[in-house]
């Protein structure tokens, strides 16, 4: 048998986005995928699903599996003809053991590539304002381990040439040791009141930033609660955090937010709250089952009626031919349902200025229409058909999809449960996310897209602390930062 090929993949710092486009497309390819505890978990969620991921960051949650035993993990999957990713925080070369992983496969005759990744040495600092590297201030960066304890006599690191070093010092992996580097760097003749600083979890969500001068980093880094992962940056560039911090700076950095919408509608929503700079938890207890439904002679209605994204793709799931909808008027329920339409490349004849049923129906007043074809999900109010009937339009309500219940896992409910915010941008997914957590109280601000959404948590015995005032997304979106602005 061919042996496979081993790939050492850096993953980057921890923000997904910073993963290369070459491990992205080797993590989606692998058969076998072993990874570390440092890296992100999106990462792993373009794996085949098929695909054998092994941690050999923990033993269930302990200790560190031996070097030498994911060493030969490596060599006997990659025997077995699979092709293996070794995927590491940050690079693989840089503290990451990549270079014994690649002698160890080197000896065994198995062939290997290096992917390498962005490192938390300048990504951390990058996303903390702190370039490592600045015109006038360091012409010089040295990446260096904090993990050797500078008071044992058999230290690697010549800590008197360290703090002769002209330029930055990023240090890895020394939180605990932090004041034994400072005093030892101090000792040594770096002076103590040159800037600092220490990023905790860099590029992350909840990154934090401390910064002081060397000889007090100690103590304030301390008092602030630093933990590790982190990285410790010497030098003048430090200083810079105070001028072009930009990550821990955008409006909801630090705040965590729940998105409850079903998964296929999540994505955007959930992006938007990320690029504001939160921590968004995806916990959509709802997902959309299409139903089996004929789609009658289009020809025979004279208006059309969607009201939500979802009967829009669902349409056109069971529209054989588009052009049998040319003869058609469509009137939408709001912006984002006339995107979704678009989409598909049809320009919607009425979108109402109020997003919900009773604000269809006035866009409709006046337009003659004789009948009307109403494509929706089960359960959904019945505002609209009933509102057109007494007009006089003979209606027809096309079933083509459900909301489903979706279980959310322990995990994601208990961190839904304790967030900053719980957003709800429709009423069934308000009324599936109480039932998933079982009538238990979301300790965040609970915010509403719309009064139809309102009603439903109130049902429900929770009452919205935010209300939408324009009942869109974006509207979402906005009564969101205002409270936060507050
Ligand atoms: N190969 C990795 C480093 C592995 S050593 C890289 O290139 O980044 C592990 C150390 O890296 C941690 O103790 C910490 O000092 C640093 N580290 C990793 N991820 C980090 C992050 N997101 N923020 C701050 N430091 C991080």
């Amino acid at each position: 048998m061919t042996a496979g090929r081993v790939y050492l993949v850096g993953a980057g710092p921890g923000d997904p986005g910073l993963l290369t486009v070459r491990a992205l497309e080797l993590i989606r390819s692998a058969d076998v995928i072993l990874h570390d505890k440092l890296i992100p978990w999106e990462a792993l969620r373009d794996a085949r699903a098929d695909a054998e991921l092994i941690d050999v960051g923990k033993i269930g949650g302990g200790a560190q599996v031996p070097q030498d035993v994911t060493n030969a993990l490596l060599v006997e999957k990659a025997q077995e003809g699979k092709d293996v990713v070794r995927l590491k925080g940050g690079d693989p070369f840089v503290f990451g053991r990549g270079g014994e992983e690649a002698q160890v496969l080197r000896a065994a005759g198995i062939p290997f590539e290096v992917v390498p990744g962005v490192t938390s040495g300048i990504a951390g600092p990058a996303y903390a304002g702190i370039p490592v590297t600045q015109r006038h201030v360091s012409a010089a960066v040295a990446f260096v381990t904090g993990h050797e304890d500078p008071s044992k006599p058999d230290t690697m690191l010549d800590w008197a040439a360290l703090a002769a070093f002209p330029g930055t010092l990023a240090l890895y992996m020394g939180v605990k040791a932090l004041p034994r580097i400072a005093s030892a760097l101090i000792e040594h003749g770096r002076p103590a009141d040159e800037p600092a600083a220490v990023v905790q979890r860099g590029t992350l969500p909840d990154q934090r930033t401390v910064t002081a001068p060397l000889g007090e980093l100690p103590d304030v880094a301390k008092a602030a609660g630093i933990k590790a992962p982190a990285i410790i940056v010497v030098g003048g560039v430090a200083e810079l955090h105070d001028e072009i911090a930009w990550f821990e700076d955008r409006p909801l950095a630090g705040r965590s937010v729940v998105v409850t919408r079903a998964k296929a509608q999540a994505s955007a929503l959930a992006d938007r709250f990320r690029s504001l700079g939160a921590q968004v938890i995806e916990a959509p207890a709802i997902g959309i089952s299409p139903l089996a439904v004929d789609l009658p002679d289009l020809s025979t209605f004279d208006l059309l009626c969607l009201t939500s994204p979802n009967a829009v793709d669902r349409l056109f799931e069971l529209v054989r031919d588009a052009r049998d909808l040319a003869g058609l008027r469509v009137a939408v329920i709001g912006p984002g349902t006339a995107a979704a339409l678009r989409a598909h490349g049809v320009e919607p004849d009425v979108v109402p200025e109020r997003f919900v049923g009773e604000g269809l129906l006035e866009a409709l007043e006046g337009v003659e229409v004789r009948r009307a074809l109403i494509a929706r999900a089960r359960d959904a109010p019945d505002v609209l058909p009933d509102g057109l009937r007494e007009r006089g339009v003979e209606v027809e309500v096309l079933t083509t999809y459900e909301a489903v219940a979706e279980p959310l896992s322990e995990a994601v409910r208990d961190a839904a449960l304790a967030a900053d915010y719980v957003t709800f941008a429709s009423g069934t997914a308000a009324r599936y996310f109480l039932d998933a957590v079982g009538g238990a109280a979301p300790s965040g601000q609970i915010v509403s897209i719309g009064p139809t959404t309102s009603g439903v948590l109130r049902e429900g015995g929770v009452e919205p602390d935010v209300e939408a005032t324009v009942h869109t997304p974006d509207g979402l979106v906005d009564a969101l930062l205002a409270d936060a602005a507050r």
